[in-house]
């Protein structure tokens, strides 16, 4: 087997590759607006129930008409889920594993066909679609590989005459909730994490992403993935996201998202319900308001490129978006200079263009809720780039800088999850690192320092999961930095890590006579 590496980026300045995307959109293209149905046991159903997933750039253009699950389905795609884990639970992990290398080949060769799809479906720029399948193909190569070593569990000792073994067996059905911001990447990874380690999973997209996730699914089928392993069963969280939480026979739930439904998720899967005979486990990868310090040592264009690649890629949308800098004082004018030109000649637009770097974000809600933050932003700070936009087509929003922030407002403290970066003044490193410790989250952060001691005292005290130092701090690489974060940003889990397939297995310990 050769050794994991991950997939590189496609370079777009290369002709050949420019054409290749623009053959990608035609061929999502040509089946643009079609009906989708819901997949249990392998069988397709159509209900009468659907939602169309739209076009961000282009409301009026629908990507798909997607069947809905309600409960008497959902509870259909349990009952496949509970039987069929009784036979995929014994099933080698080497053929589980063969079957994601497969679905990764597959991929790859319908790379800009995905890509496209992402651009229409979510948003997406070329660049960071292009990453999201990209890190996708990593999770299914670096996930299988993590299941052939722990295949034969770890080791423990045995006393003379005696033969003592350490297992991991899965753990049962497993309910994935993924997001639309990595909606290829996220949705993949927590699918065939949750399957490689010989579990059955029930597949509920974001609803603004659903399109991308049955296509995958088709892809798992080609590569060999029995009927009934993965369900795909989109619908509303009324309908079903709580039933499928509360449902005694759910053994656990991996779920990426937003704080507010990571938490109801957390409260609700902890009630043990009647005929439930386990505690539930949950994995949950929410929210973040991710911090890049920049030190009065420090290279400031670098700084500055930095902040605003991390807070305007992909709109800001993820969860590890900068959202706020925290300047040291001596530094803090020039570098509010260098990100407001930066932002003011920032490329954003319809991402069908391959020169927009930032698209719309997702929906008409996420509109108005960043629209509200930039209101709030103009009474807390002084308003320096963008602060405008314009939902009559698609939901767009322009790159905007707020100036002159204290730590503690609003916009410094809650997740808005769109273009809006906050810029604060700190007068020492020290007080940046308190600053930018100050949130209830943990996710990403980085620091912009030439000073080594500066380096050091932030590996110790800043507290996050993921730190970049003199870089952005979006863009994790799977099997390279481990991503998840602390406090309120998720349950500290490490998606693309050594440790991440653990967690939706237990141990199981044997002791023989010999
Ligand atoms: N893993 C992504 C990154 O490092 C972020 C994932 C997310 O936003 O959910 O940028």
């Amino acid at each position: 087997m050769i050794p994991y590496k991950h997939e590189p980026f496609t370079d777009f300045t290369v002709e050949e590759n420019r054409k290749a995307y623009e053959e990608g959109l035609k061929t999502v293209e040509s089946y643009v607006g079609k009906e989708y149905p819901l997949i249990i046991g392998g069988e397709r159903i159509i209900t009468d129930k659907k939602l169309a997933s739209n076009n961000p750039s282009n409301k009026d253009e629908v990507i798909g008409n997607v069947s809905q699950a309600g409960r008497e389905l959902a509870e259909k795609a349990m009952i496949t889920a509970k039987e069929t884990f009784e036979n995929w639970r014994k099933v080698k992990p080497e053929f589980r594993a063969d079957v994601l290398f497969k679905a990764a080949a597959i991929i790859r060769r319908r790379k800009f066909e995905f890509s496209a799809l992402l651009t229409k479906e979510t948003g997406k720029p070329w660049n960071e679609a292009d990453a999201d399948v990209a890190e996708g193909i990593d999770f299914m190569e670096y996930y299988g590989r993590q299941m052939l070593k722990l295949k034969d569990g770890m080791p423990v000792e045995s006393r003379p005459g005696e033969y003592n073994r350490f297992d991991y067996v899965p753990l049962g059905v497993g309910v994935v909730i993924s997001p639309w911001n990595f909606a290829f990447a996220i949705m993949a990874g927590t699918t065939v994490a949750a399957l490689v380690t010989g579990n059955t999973v029930l597949l509920k997209p974001a609803s603004t992403a659903t399109v991308v996730a049955y296509k995958f699914i088709e892809v798992l089928e080609k590569a060999g993935m029995p009927k009934g392993v993965v369900n795909y069963i989109p619908g509303s969280g009324s309908d079903i996201g709580d039933f499928l939480v509360d449902h005694p026979a759910t053994r656990f739930i991996s779920f990426t998202g937003s704080r507010k439904v990571g938490t109801r998720i957390f409260e609700r899967a902890a009630k043990v319900q009647d005929g439930q005979i386990w505690l539930k486990r949950v994995i949950a990868e929410m929210g973040g308001k991710d911090t890049i310090v920049v030190d009065n040592e420090a290279d400031l264009e670098l700084a500055a490129q930095s902040i605003v690649k991390s807070a305007f890629g992909f709109s800001g949308q993820k969860c590890s978006a900068c959202s706020r800098a925290i300047i040291h004082e001596e530094v803090y004018d020039e570098v509010v200079t260098r990100v407001e030109a930066l932002a003011k000649t920032f490329n954003w637009g319809d991402p069908v263009d391959g020169k927009n770097l930032a698209g719309p974000v997702i929906d008409q809600a996420a509109y108005d809720k960043i629209m509200e933050y930039i209101e709030i932003g103009k009474q807390e700070g002084r308003l320096v780039a963008g602060g405008t936009g314009d939902d009559s087509k698609g939901y767009f929003v322009a790159p905007t800088v707020f100036a002159d922030v204290t730590p503690n407002a609003r916009i410094s403290q809650e997740e808005i999850f769109g273009p809006v970066v906050a810029l604060s003044k700190a007068s020492s490193f020290t007080e940046a690192i308190q600053f930018a410790n100050d949130t209830d989250y943990g996710l990403t952060g980085a620091v912009i320092t030439t000073n080594r001691h500066h380096i050091e005292q932030a590996r110790e005290d800043f507290h996050v999961g993921n730190l970049y130092f003199n870089r952005g701090c979006t863009g994790a690489i799977v099997g390279y930095q481990p991503f998840g974060g602390f406090n309120m940003s998720g349950t500290d889990s490490k998606a693309g890590g050594p440790d991440y397939l653990q967690l939706h297995m237990q141990g199981k310990t044997t002791s023989e006579m010999l």
